[in-house]
């Protein structure tokens, strides 16, 4: 790594090696604050944020609104639990509805949590139906988290095998083979779940063949579709949900990470079906839906009515166009995948080197699947640092086309 690392951040770096459980391979930098697409390290140095904490920052850095609006909270009432009422949970639930047209939410802290409760209520739903169905049909590629439920359904074996016996009945389909997905949905089948824009499998869209099959597969055989949008949804992709786009009607979703603009906060969503096999005592979370996530989910969904979504509609072919800029001069880029405010660049080779050139030069992006550059900019990234990131993104192709010759 080219970079200096400052005494201060060596010690942080020191400290976390030994005390934090070592999960994470990070990058050796530290940052101390944001503001707007820029993060800033320990010695001021100032980095173009296109990955925003995994898709979570989705308002910037210290967004005015939402620092305010957290503040105020904190200082009038953070946490009650779900024992009482609080005033500003049916307030996001009644927003969600409007934007997604499901009914009902149940609020939990993170993506994970929120696909525990649509595979948990999959199963409520055929229980209730006195027929109990308990097989899950998920995707190749899916990624859905990292809970023992979640794992369960999400394919990268690396993840994966350590960790077993997870669910059973869990059968995946290749994410584009519609007539192998109609094959493995039958009456067992409580439920199917894909991401309708793959996240970490490579930013990997589905196909309408593929959305087709799956609605299809769905009617004949009553199973349930639960849509996991925790990456892809709530305006990434420039539309409410990426599933409406493909024609997905689902009965249940998963959201998390752009919600609560940096705020832990997960929720999700289910048809009137689903919901009316709910009964007290179901399920339950202590923090779920505090006043804290509930107010920062809220300025979240202000900005995204009040202009957001129809600034990130109109920023990706902005993106697009500056890739593909980009790619004309690095033949080592072979596809270019996304919308919105998400972004695969698929490579000929690994990414990492990629990544840690663009860090040398102060771009955070950011590897997954092995070859593919992922970018996950905050919503609000305008036409400047869109032009910067292609320059710096250039420089660092560059870079590690040198290194090679
Ligand atoms: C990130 C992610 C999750 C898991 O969210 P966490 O908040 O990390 O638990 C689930 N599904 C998808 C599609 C994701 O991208």
């Amino acid at each position: 790594m080219m970079m200096t690392t400052t005494q201060t951040a060596r010690e942080v770096i020191g400290l976390d090696n030994a005390h934090v459980l070592q999960t994470y391979r990070r990058a050796p930098v530290v940052f101390e604050r944001g503001n707007g697409c820029r993060l800033y390290d320990a010695t001021g140095r100032a980095y173009l944020d296109f990955i925003s904490g995994i898709g979570v920052s989705s308002l910037g850095h210290a967004h005015p609104r939402l620092s305010a609006a957290i503040a105020a909270q904190a200082a009038t009432l953070l946490h009650t639990s779900n024992l009482y009422y609080h005033p500003l949970q049916s307030e996001v639930a009644s927003r969600l509805t409007a934007l997604s047209g499901l009914p009902r939410t149940f609020f939990c802290n993170s993506g994970t949590e929120a696909v525990e409760a649509c595979l948990k209520f999959a199963r409520r739903y055929w229980h209730a139906q006195g027929s109990p169905r308990s097989e899950i049909v998920a995707l190749e590629r899916g990624f859905h988290g990292r809970t023992m439920g979640s794992l369960s359904v999400t394919w990268d074996e690396h993840y994966r095998a350590p960790f077993g016996p997870l669910l059973e009945g869990v059968t995946f389909v290749s994410q584009n083979d519609p007539d192998a997905l109609r094959r493995a949905v039958s009456s067992r089948t409580a439920a199917v779940i894909a991401e309708p824009l793959q996240g970490e499998g490579g930013v990997r869209p589905l196909e309408q063949a593929m959305a087709e099959a799956i609605t299809d597969a769905c009617e004949a055989t009553g199973a349930l579709f639960i849509a996991d949008e925790v990456q892809c949804g709530l305006g990434r992709t420039g539309v409410p949900f990426h599933s409406a786009t493909l024609g997905l009607r689902p009965d249940l979703m998963a959201l998390g990470k752009a919600l609560g603009g940096g705020v832990p906060v997960g929720a999700a969503l289910f048809s009137d079906r689903v919901a009316a096999s709910a009964a007290f005592g179901d399920h339950g979370s202590t923090y779920g839906g505090n006043l804290l996530a509930c107010r920062a989910a809220m300025v979240f969904l202000d900005e995204l009515t009040s202009g957001l979504l129809e600034h990130v509609a109109s920023t990706g072919p902005l993106i697009r166009a500056a890739l593909e800029r980009v790619a004309a001069r690095h033949p080592m880029i072979t596809g270019i995948r996304g919308a919105g405010v998400i972004w695969g660049v698929e490579l000929d080779r690994p990414a990492a080197p990629v990544v840690e050139a663009a860090l040398d030069r102060g771009l955070l992006i950011n590897r997954t699947a092995d070859t593919v550059i992922r970018m996950l900019p905050p919503y609000i990234v305008d036409s400047a640092d869109v032009d910067q990131m292609a320059v710096m993104f250039d420089a660092a192709l560059g870079a590690v086309t040198a290194e090679e010759k």
